[in-house]
């Protein structure tokens, strides 16, 4: 299936300051580099902050390891030998593809990264295909490319980070010390990696570098059977899609992870409370739950290190159905690995005093995927704005004197301090025509709009205009912060906030 831009889209978010590139777009640009402009960042901001935001709530702590690790590290992790996509080149003009995206583009195969290098030959010469670029033909191998970015430290081969998992699981003998040897270890990591993907598409859901998030439980093997938590949310329904169930039917059913697990789709309790976790990141922050499925692996899609597989994935306008988070079962592959190559010791002992390797559950997304996802998915074209929930709205408010003379200007500024003292994202706009500030920030999608006027200066009102509903209401000024933060963080109706405007 070739991918659909949807260039309407993509042109509000060049304009609206969200997403610029591929940068640097002043020499040509690069595929796969993006710049997250003043509305982009805040967006981020704000999609990060709740996703910090949940995995504190399940009792994970934030750490921060290095970017750039040397060779021996992704020797041992596998990523030097398994971190690598099938390659083809053209035997004209020497341009490189993925053969996999080649023959997913131009066959009926939807999923193609599973499928041996001879059957990727076989689909690229029955079907015909050719160089893109030049219409030539492909020379007749598969080159494995390995997607890690290579670089050199004071002399030593290294190699820029593709997942950030691997780096948090280094310093394990730190966290046993510091979480007083008691099981589970819960950490989670937010920041950048990078893959040297062969042909970046999808724009920032596929970037070349990117900014990953997370979550890792450490925990004994019998754990995983004995995890309190999962009593709290085994009634919980979520939108399953078993490997099964892709095998014969287009469509997912809803279960609670009790029946997913009866069913025999999700092997432990542990594991089904971080399928739970995962999900519940998605729908915290805005992505609606009718848009979000959750997709099993098949055993030839595994990751080289993974023994149970789910995704999360999300419902786009542009690209369909997309996958946005793993959840993985990393039994005990990555500590074993890193003892064996780096002679230290990973085996502790758990509660009942038996010696043991840790295992690791992982939640792992890159967090550019939930942004675009909001961005593609609440963008009303017709309209030209953009209708994120509230919560995540790159500005909380803007603030517009009506006009810019009698001390309306002096009492803006004021009503923008106030709300920026507040934690609130505010901005400040006294250009042009209100009916012009109104549609800029519908555009950039800021929750509120708030207007000083003549009135202002007699009773201290201001009026509050929702961006969706284009509504008004009239609040105090000495109450403008609690009705903004109801209207953010909570489930009122908007006339309730304050007095009526004809
Ligand atoms: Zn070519």
């Amino acid at each position: 299936m070739p991918e659909e831009y949807d260039e309407e889209l993509l042109s509000h978010l060049v304009q609206n300051g969200f997403i610029w590139g591929p940068e640097p777009e002043v020499y040509n640009g690069l595929a796969g580099f993006y710049t997250y402009g003043p509305m982009g960042k805040l967006l981020k901001n704000k999609v990060e902050g709740v996703i910090r935001d949940v995995f504190k709530e399940y009792h994970f702590y934030e750490v921060e390891a290095p970017v750039i690790l040397p060779k021996e590290v992704w020797k041992a992790s596998g990523h030097l030998e398994s971190f690598v996509d099938p390659m083809v080149v053209c035997s004209d003009c020497e341009k490189t593809f993925r053969a996999d995206n080649l023959v997913e583009d131009n066959t009926e195969i939807e999923a193609a990264d599973g499928l041996s290098d001879e059957k990727l030959l076989r689909e690229i010469d029955e079907n015909d295909i050719k160089c893109p670029s030049c219409g030539s033909e492909f020379e007749d191998r598969i080159e494995d490319f390995n997607l890690m970015m290579e670089t050199s430290v004071a002399g030593r081969e290294s190699y820029n980070r593709p997942e950030t998992a691997t780096t948090t699981y280094l310093p394990f003998k730190r966290y046993w010390r510091f979480f007083r040897k008691k099981f589970p270890i819960k950490v989670f990591q937010i920041g950048e990696a990078f893959r040297n993907e062969i042909s970046p598409r999808q724009h920032v859901l596929r970037g070349r570098e990117f900014t990953q998030a997370e979550g890792q439980i450490f925990l004994p093997p019998e754990m995983k059977n004995d995890w309190p938590q999962y009593e709290d949310v085994k009634d919980e329904e979520l939108p399953f899609w078993s490997a099964e169930m892709q095998e014969d039917e287009d469509d997912w059913e809803s279960l609670t992870l009790e029946e997913a697990q009866e069913r025999g789709y999700i092997g432990s309790d542990a594991y089904s409370w971080s399928v739970f976790v995962a999900y519940n990141l998605f729908t915290s922050v805005g992505i609606p739950k009718e848009r979000i499925r959750l997709r099993e692996h098949k055993e030839d899609e595994k990751a080289h290190y993974a023994k149970e597989a789910w995704d999360v994935e999300i419902k786009t306008d542009s690209f369909g159905w997309t996958e946005v988070c793993g959840v993985h079962d990393r039994t005990d592959y990555d500590l074993s690995r890193h003892q064996e190559y780096s002679n230290e010791s990973f085996v502790v002992r758990d509660s009942d005093n038996n010696k043991v390797v840790p295992h690791v559950l992982e939640i792992a997304f890159g967090t550019d995927r939930p942004v675009f996802s909001l961005l593609d998915i609440f963008f009303d074209e017709k309209e030209g704005k953009l209708e994120v929930p509230n919560h995540v709205a790159p500005l909380d408010a803007a603030v517009f004197p009506l006009v810019n003379k009698d001390d309306l200007p002096e009492v803006g500024e004021e009503i923008f301090r106030q709300l920026h003292d507040r934690k609130f994202d505010v901005e400040y706009d006294d250009t042009g025509s209100i009916g012009k500030r109104y549609a800029r920030n519908d555009a950039k999608g800021t929750a509120v709009c708030i207007t000083v006027d003549f009135d202002t200066l007699d009773d201290d009102t201001v009026t509050m205009r929702d961006r969706d509903s284009e509504e008004q209401v009239r609040v105090d000024i000495s109450e403008l912060g609690d009705r903004l933060e109801e209207w953010l963080y909570t489930d009122v109706e908007f006339e309730g906030l304050g007095k009526p405007v004809e």
